[in-house]
């Protein structure tokens, strides 16, 4: 359905709002005031068949409709909230988390008739994968994807596989890793094939059990996160090679196959990726005696460039504890940084790069979806639904399990 009050493609107001989200000047954390949904600048390209009567709501009546169809839905309802949404969508997480951790509690749901998951697509078909079979998990919006897990087609990886096996003959183990950003497909090809799905909190863990039981590990889809797993792990850089899915045999001779320790996938995260060692050294410059973290999804120059980095759980702990009157410049997505700054007042709390935009997927979820979802639910109508099929769930569950019981 196409919703009127959008300007027509072709039409000048069409690209003025669309020149919002390609300037590379112009960064939408300055509309992250709440606002009803047809004020969102990106709503133009996002889910649109919401039914017209959402995209006006306030934000105070959005939030009373939320909290009414929460109260009649009690217990029959768990919300869990990524912490990369914004602060208008993460107040009504039942549970926050990062990925891993969100898995943890997606796992535990006992009670709960339903799951609505505030996060990306990835993350919903993984909570669909480990909830019981009776538990509906929706996604307020459909359109919340991941544009790192887009980078890895299923086809494609499966070819890289195939073309791996061929080029060792028989000779070596590989073991592949998936990054929870990944389709549930590829999570299902990787418990078929020996392998284990990973997050930031626990890549380092899945690195040993596979290596515990073969020579080499194919990582997708973060070439970032696997080299510096890799490298933390004393591998070197030169063993780590990288499979570039828009070339033959990933652009890799039939000797750098097997010489590797680890073929890494050449997928990035777009937030992550506009970290810079650059960024680093001016905050320094400014900011004498400050300490600098990040996450494990920048680039290996900017990781060594920092003083430690991590998952968004461990960044949150190591600044929360933190002595008072420390200063930390953190190359993280906005919407957590901004809320690690309001949540430690006797501390200098920044983001590393200073025009940082939200993820611009997360960022697709917005209270009005919360309340057509729920508001769905109240009337027996399940809306966005989130179901991966049986036969890709097995060997997914496979993979997540054995994430889940790494140590
Ligand atoms: S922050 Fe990066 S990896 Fe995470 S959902 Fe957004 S695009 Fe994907």
């Amino acid at each position: 359905m196409t919703v009127a009050t959008l300007p027509r493609k072709g039409t000048r107001q069409y690209e003025e709002r669309l020149s919002l989200f390609t300037d590379p000047d112009t960064c939408p954390t300055d509309v992250l005031k709440p606002v009803p949904l047809v004020e969102e600048q990106a709503f133009i390209s996002w889910q649109q068949d919401i039914p017209r009567e959402y995209l006006h709501l306030s934000p105070e009546e959005t939030d009373r409709r939320i909290s009414d169809a929460r109260a009649y839905l009690g217990a029959r309802l768990v919300i869990l909230g990524h912490h990369y949404q914004r602060d208008e969508v993460i107040k009504y997480a039942d549970f926050t988390g990062d990925s891993f951790k969100l898995a943890q509690h997606a796992a535990a749901q006992r009670e709960a008739e339903y799951v609505l998951f505030c996060g990306v697509h990835f993350m919903a078909e993984s909570a669909d994968i480990l909830t019981d079979e009776s538990v509906r998990v929706m996604l307020p919006n459909m359109a919340a994807g991941c544009s790192m897990a887009d980078m890895a087609d299923p086809d494609d990886v499966y070819a890289c596989w195939d073309s791996i096996q061929e080029a060792l003959g028989g000779k070596g183990t590989v073991v592949p890793i998936t990054y929870m950003n990944s389709a549930a497909s590829l999570k299902s090809f990787t418990g078929k094939n020996g392998g284990i799905v990973c997050t930031s909190s626990n890549a380092d863990k899945t690195f040993k059990w596979a290596f515990e039981r073969g020579d080499k590990i194919l990582f997708f889809p973060d070439q970032h996160l696997g080299r510096n797993t890799g490298y933390n792990m004393g591998i070197p850089l030169d063993q780590m090679v990288l499979w570039n899915w828009h070339k033959p045999n990933g652009g890799l001779t039939v000797e750098q196959v097997e010489r590797a320790k680890v073929i890494l996938w050449q997928g990035h995260c777009s937030t992550h990726q506009r970290f810079s060692v650059e960024q680093i050294e001016k905050a320094r410059r400014e900011h004498p005696g400050l300490k600098v973290i990040v996450h494990p999804e920048c680039s290996w120059q900017v990781v060594q460039a920092a003083d430690m980095n991590g998952s968004t759980e461990k960044i949150i702990k190591t600044v929360s504890e933190a002595p008072a009157g420390s200063t930390w410049a953190v190359g993280t997505e906005i919407n957590l940084v901004s809320r690690l700054a309001r949540e430690n007042p006797d501390k200098t709390v920044f983001c590393l790069d200073p025009v940082v935009c939200p993820c611009s997927t997360m960022y697709r979820i917005h209270p009005a979806y919360i309340a057509w979802v729920l508001e769905g639910l109240v009337s027996g109508h399940v809306v966005n639904e989130v179901k991966v099929d049986s036969a890709t769930r097995e060997w997914s569950l496979v993979a997540l399990e054995r994430m889940l019981a790494v140590r």
